[in-house]
């Protein structure tokens, strides 16, 4: 039988969880990601565990022994122990059973079959499991023969109505197969064109951790949603390959994370109270709307950047590359574009109380933004001789 080639540390931590569920009368087996890596020769992170019995009575003899936290998720007994070496989730195990005819979140059950618990999985190379109770550790359980697939290198869904059950299912197809550099096998790429429509069943929610997760590791995943119409029957905007370019460079040089700005230019073209995106963005949105090419290079727009999060600022300098030196300034100076002088201080200057404190404020943010002013000294001027022309008139 083929076995799996562990890590030391990883190999005495898994032996530990064996014995624990051995003695809880439990089977438990490392399952779906993490399997996959270590077939693949990849490093994995996540530690997975599925257990036949009840995972949050194995998680808890599992962090006696080990210390730190654990967190239960009551709806469906699974279990996160978090310590000093890392994390592991312990998932009871479970089928899942999809409505017949419409899209909708699957009717979820305990089961004691292994089989049943991979049967519900999106692709072969992710049903796999790793027995790890210690007569049978590290022996792998592969029914939908995973590791052939991940030999010759293809992502197959189970069984022909998986993307329509399931249309995440298609941003995690398209996401391996540019991960693991994978192909999508003949029939589940038939399958995933022809279930394309589904996406549009999503809630937004969905999506934009969908579209969060995808584009975690940059742009490159656009051109292949393209290929495959998502963004087309989603109603989102693809943006092109300068605009790509430029904030990967803006990223790195402002040091944002670019994810938010991709969102931003997938949604372009939507009204923002059509998508039910989370607040702020929302809001960030409706200021990308207000702002064009053109009034980028006014003076006054300098109060209205402050509004914006660095990720939307990013899509600004992406979108307009000829005034992209605005944004460039506003990222650089932004920290010094206060007033130094408080209210009081200008109103001893013999400004009367009342907004037109606030607006000679405003003037003077404006000033320090085209580098006319740069000193308290200069602010006290300026002020002296606004208020010196405000007498003469
Ligand atoms: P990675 O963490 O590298 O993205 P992963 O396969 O570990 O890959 P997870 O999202 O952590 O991804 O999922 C863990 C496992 O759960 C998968 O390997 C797969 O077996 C199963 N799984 C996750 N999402 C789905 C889904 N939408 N439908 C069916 N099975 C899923």
């Amino acid at each position: 039988m083929r076995q799996v080639n562990f890590p030391k540390r990883q190999r005495e931590i898994l032996k530990s969880v064996g014995k624990l569920a051995k003695k809880l009368g439990y089977s438990a087996y490392l399952v779906g990601g993490p399997v996959r890596d270590l077939l693949l020769g990849r490093t994995s992170q996540d530690i997975d565990i599925v257990c036949i019995g009840d995972a949050v009575k194995l998680a808890k003899k599992f962090r006696e022994k080990v210390g730190g936290k654990l967190l239960s998720h009551h709806h469906f007994p699974n279990a996160t122990v978090k310590w000093e070496e890392g994390k592991i989730d312990f998932v009871t195990a479970r089928s899942e059973k999809y409505p017949k005819r419409k899209v909708g979140l699957p009717a979820v059950e305990k089961t004691d079959d292994i089989m049943i618990d991979l049967g519900r999985r999106d692709f072969t190379i992710n049903a796999v499991a790793c027995n790890l109770l210690p007569e049978y550790f590290g022996d792998i359980i592969d029914p939908f023969n995973g590791l052939g697939d991940s030999e010759k290198r293809l992502i197959r869904i189970l069984h022909s109505r998986s993307f329509r059950e399931d249309p995440t299912r298609i941003f995690r197809a398209i996401r391996f197969r540019l991960e693991l550099e994978f192909n999508l096998e003949k029939d589940t790429e038939k399958y995933l064109k022809h279930d394309i429509k589904y996406l549009t069943k999503l809630t937004h929610d969905r999506l934009w951790k969908e579209f969060e997760i995808c584009l975690e590791d940059g742009s490159s995943i656009l051109s292949l949603f393209k290929y495959y119409g998502i963004l087309d029957v989603l109603g989102f905007n693809c943006p092109d390959e300068n605009f790509k370019e430029r904030v990967d460079i803006g990223s790195v040089q402002f040091g944002v994370n670019s994810v938010n700005t991709y969102i931003l230019a997938l949604a372009e073209n939507r009204n923002p109270k059509s998508l039910n995106f989370d607040k702020s963005f929302t809001r960030q949105m409706g200021y990308v709307r207000e702002i064009d090419n053109k009034r980028l290079v006014d003076v006054r727009i300098v109060h209205e950047l402050f509004n914006l999060e660095d990720y939307t600022l990013l899509y600004l300098f992406g979108k307009y590359p000829n005034n992209s030196i605005i944004i460039e300034n506003f990222f650089d100076n932004r920290d010094e574009l206060v007033c130094d002088l408080n209210g009081k201080e200008i109103r001893e200057l013999g400004v009367e109380e009342g907004p037109l404190v606030g607006e000679i404020m405003n003037k003077i943010i404006e000033k320090k933004w085209l580098g006319k002013i740069t000193s308290r000294e200069d602010e006290i001027e300026f002020v002296v001789k606004y208020v010196g022309e405000e007498n003469d008139t």
